[in-house]
């Protein structure tokens, strides 16, 4: 039977390729994704025995070792879900970077139509960008679909009544009083978020509210309205000056790369793939300019900063596994400062600070309400009933908390299982978080090198915490969203 250190470390060595792989793949370097060869020479550790080994240790040993065989067992499970369903997952990546959509008499990349929707003007032509991409949606749907009912048929194999399940039980805080507590949240900031679409949106897109489609999601997001506050010569400097005023030098950190080319068939998100902890973190963007540049380049900072400057010396588990919040939070305390009246008197001057916080806060309000109906849907999606109940109760929820139709060719397409969760709980730390360094540090936190030295403090701790332990050592009673409404609702 393997020891816990000896899972860690053939995990580490595992990841590594993996990444390697999808980095090459997400930078348009590479067409294909190929997954199963390094599966198929690692699936020693991908096995119902380790499951139950490690199902084991969870139950058993003490608390730190139960915690560390908690985040083994989420890795395992998810490479051995993967492994189950590597064919599909190939599939799915490499019909997406292979696909092409025909617009107009031209074929495009699929990538590259979310690209090209940011920048459209015209909402018939968005509407048409958007319809294109349809049949490759519905592809790629119908794969997500099988991979999702494989998922289930396995989890019940291991002994779990459903996915659900599976993932409840490697999970630490819990779905349902995440669920409750967001939609407290919802309930108390409906009107705010009503009333800030119907602000925004006129003067964002030159329709109102109730014209507002799926289709114009993107182009909200894009706020090229903002773009001559945001220099694009002037990106990277006030990156590399705001986290100077922290006391954090980028040029120390060789470790982090930024791939900021443009490539056809590159991801069109903005992301960070971390090859190795800390050695070689790279963040991938897009530099599609203005203020979404900024914001995308400020919040993948915050990750590859957390992973670029984790303890060497942590095992991998506390270095990958665990709470995929911690790294959010910390990624959204960076994107944040665009929002920070302050910060923008220092980086950006000029007087568009007040419309660009209402058109920051819309959007904020609306991701906050997105994630909060795809749990609720997901949840439904994995608790075992049946397919068209589960497809209904997501459409609704969409359409009850953003205001909007959405068509369900996207619902298994974006499908993340349950990562939208950890997105909540990093909203709510980070105001936490964020509260914290304007209580001790004043407004003006990001230019004292102490903030910087607590939040270094924290980015070393690698996952090892949860963000409810995070909160805690600031001295809040876990996860409070109370900072969080108080920012909407002041
Ligand atoms: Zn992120």
């Amino acid at each position: 039977m393997k020891k816990l250190e000896t899972i860690s470390q053939i995990l580490e060595q595992y990841m590594e390729k993996v990444h390697r792989e999808v980095y090459l793949n997400l930078s348009g370097q590479k067409e294909t994704c190929e997954l199963s060869p390094i599966f198929e020479a690692n699936s020693s550790i991908f096995t119902p025995e380790i499951i139950s080994r490690l199902r084991e240790a969870v139950s058993n040993e003490d608390p730190e070792r139960q915690k560390r065989a908690k985040y083994l067992l989420r890795m395992v499970l998810e490479g051995y879900l993967q492994g189950r369903c590597k064919e599909l997952v190939d599939l799915k990546s490499t019909t997406e970077a292979q696909a092409t959509i025909s617009i107009e008499g031209k074929q495009i990349p699929f990538r590259q139509a979310t690209t090209l929707n940011y920048s459209e003007r015209d909402q018939v032509r968005r509407k048409l960008l958007f319809e294109a991409g349809k049949p490759v949606r519905e592809q790629l749907n119908e794969l997500q679909r099988q991979t999702a009912e494989r998922e289930q048929g396995i989890s019940r194999e291991l002994g779990f009544p459903h996915y659900l399940a599976l993932y409840q039980e490697t999970s630490l805080p819990s779905l349902r009083a995440l669920v409750q507590e967001m939609d407290s949240f919802c309930r108390k900031t409906r009107e705010k978020y009503e009333e800030l679409m119907a602000r925004v949106i006129p003067r964002e897109l030159g329709i109102a509210w109730s014209q507002f489609g799926e289709y114009d999601v993107a182009r909200l997001r894009r706020g090229d309205r903002y773009d001559h506050f945001f220099k694009d010569d002037r990106l990277d400097a006030t990156l590399k000056e705001t986290l100077s005023g922290m006391g954090i030098q980028l040029s120390d950190l060789p470790n982090i790369s930024i791939d900021g080319e443009l490539r056809p068939r590159k991801y069109p998100r903005a992301c960070v793939i971390t090859i190795r902890i800390p050695e070689e973190v790279v963040i991938l963007y897009n530099p599609t300019g203005g203020y979404k540049s900024y914001h995308e380049l400020f919040h993948e900072s915050g990750h590859a900063l957390h992973f670029g400057t984790t303890d060497r010396s942590l095992p991998f588990e506390y270095k990958e596994g665990g709470d995929g919040a911690v790294s959010e939070g910390y990624a959204f305390l960076m994107d944040n400062l665009l929002l920070n009246p302050d910060w923008w008197r220092v980086f950006i001057g000029g007087d568009g600070c007040k419309e660009y916080m209402e058109f920051a806060y819309a959007l904020e309000l609306h991701l906050l309400r997105n994630y909060t109906a795809r749990l609720k849907g997901d949840m439904a999606l994995y608790n075992g009933q049946s397919t068209g109940e589960k497809d209904r109760q997501y459409a609704q929820f969409i359409k009850e908390y953003l205001g909007f139709d959405y068509s369900l060719d996207r619902v298994y397409y974006q499908n993340d299982s349950f990562y939208g969760a950890c997105y909540l709980r990093a909203w709510i730390f980070e105001a936490q978080m964020r509260d914290y360094l304007k209580r001790n540090y004043g407004p003006r936190w990001f230019q004292s090198k102490e903030a910087g030295r607590l939040v270094k403090e924290f980015w070393g701790y690698g996952t090892q915490y949860t963000v409810e332990e995070l909160a805690s050592r600031l001295g809040y009673q876990g996860l409070d969203t109370g900072p969080l409404l108080a920012e909407f609702l002041g």
